[in-house]
């Protein structure tokens, strides 16, 4: 099989209503006149920025080298698109009251995947909550009654973020993203979701398919982290791992490589990289493999699976985050 090196992705700057019209320090872009509230890591139209590959969209490469990007570990119905969406959420006021379906659902309604996602804190503000579930005892009627009389929010789990925290947030669950942090989001690479409330902006609703998708228990909520020897583990459920890989300088300033096991974790194959903060350099173990690049700070590398070895440097305090895809054990045929 064909080798494809390691690259780099542009960002894709989304508009929404409740964002900020200046993502400073994280992104240099200040917004014209809509706020940016999500910034795109890996959607299908962000384009390679680095090597042969650069100007072709992600979209384009899953398409035309998917055995290369997913190697042979990923189920055939996985082919074709990135099993991932990672983005950064600015949220200045608060998000809609929203549920996602799971995979079963969605295809009921045409759609291949439903969507599970987790947030990491990559920073918040003291005071900063989102809101994951209900509360123990209401009931559907509840929901309904709550999004009718404008209460839904009285009806819900709020969590205080902190800085570092994981929330885990799978599909059916009831939530909303509130100001006060800035959120690392990982998700299943599908955009569905349904509004129960949005607190009197103009945007449809879509209060009968989200009391479909609801289930009133869910496992969301706050995902303690697990300390192993060259990474922490933040979340690993099915459909997504996010870890922090400890990229420690050597006296080569080399520390991480492909084929290193002890750091990267049994699961090779194909991996994000975002850069929470810091800096670093991507070059291969073979010189001439491929041309070296930079990841600076927010930086988002895509790993193929099948790739030539590779080694990543520390530049200058390093935050490293490695984002791979868990398959289901019963793998749903896609209604693609
Ligand atoms: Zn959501």
């Amino acid at each position: 099989m064909t080798e494809l090196a390691p690259f780099r992705l542009e960002p894709k700057f989304v508009e929404r209503i409740w964002g900020s019209s200046d993502l400073h320090p994280w992104f240099d872009m200040h917004a014209s006149s809509t706020p940016i509230g999500e910034v795109w890591l890996t959607g299908d139209e962000c384009r390679v920025e680095t090597g042969e590959l650069s100007g072709k969209t992600l979209g384009a490469v899953f398409a035309q080298h998917s055995r290369a990007m997913l190697g042979t570990g990923a189920p055939t119905w996985a082919a074709g698109m990135s099993p991932l969406l990672l983005k950064v959420i600015f949220a200045k006021e608060k998000l809609s009251v929203q549920v996602h379906p799971d995979d079963l659902l969605a295809q009921k309604y045409g759609q291949p995947r439903g969507k599970t996602e987790c947030w990491y804190a990559l920073e918040a503000e003291s005071g900063a909550e989102v809101a994951t579930g209900l509360r123990p005892g209401t009931t559907l009627e509840d929901v309904q009654r709550g999004v009718e009389d404008g209460t839904l929010e009285d009806r819900l789990t709020i969590l205080p973020v902190s800085k570092d925290d994981m929330i885990f947030v799978d599909a059916g669950t009831v939530h909303a993203i509130w100001p006060g942090s800035i959120l690392l989001e990982t998700q299943q690479n599908s955009d569905i979701t349904y509004r129960l409330y949005d607190y009197g902006r103009p945007r449809e609703l879509h209060v009968a398919k989200a009391l479909e998708a609801i289930r009133l228990q869910t496992e969301a909520g706050k995902v303690e982290p697990v300390e192993l020897l060259g990474r922490t583990i933040l979340v690993e459920r099915t459909y997504f791992c996010v870890e922090i890989i400890k990229v420690s300088k050597t006296r080569t300033g080399v520390s991480m490589a492909g084929n290193y096991e002890m750091a990267l974790g049994p699961q090779a194959g194909f991996a994000y990289l975002f850069a929470a903060a810091g800096q670093g350099r991507i070059s291969p173990l073979q010189e001439g493999a491929f041309e070296p690049f930079e990841m600076p700070a927010r930086g988002l590398v895509a790993i193929p699976a099948v790739t030539p070895l590779w080694q990543i440097e520390d530049e200058g305090d390093l935050e490293l985050i490695r984002i791979t895809p868990r398959w289901p054990e019963n793998q749903p045929e896609a209604a693609e």
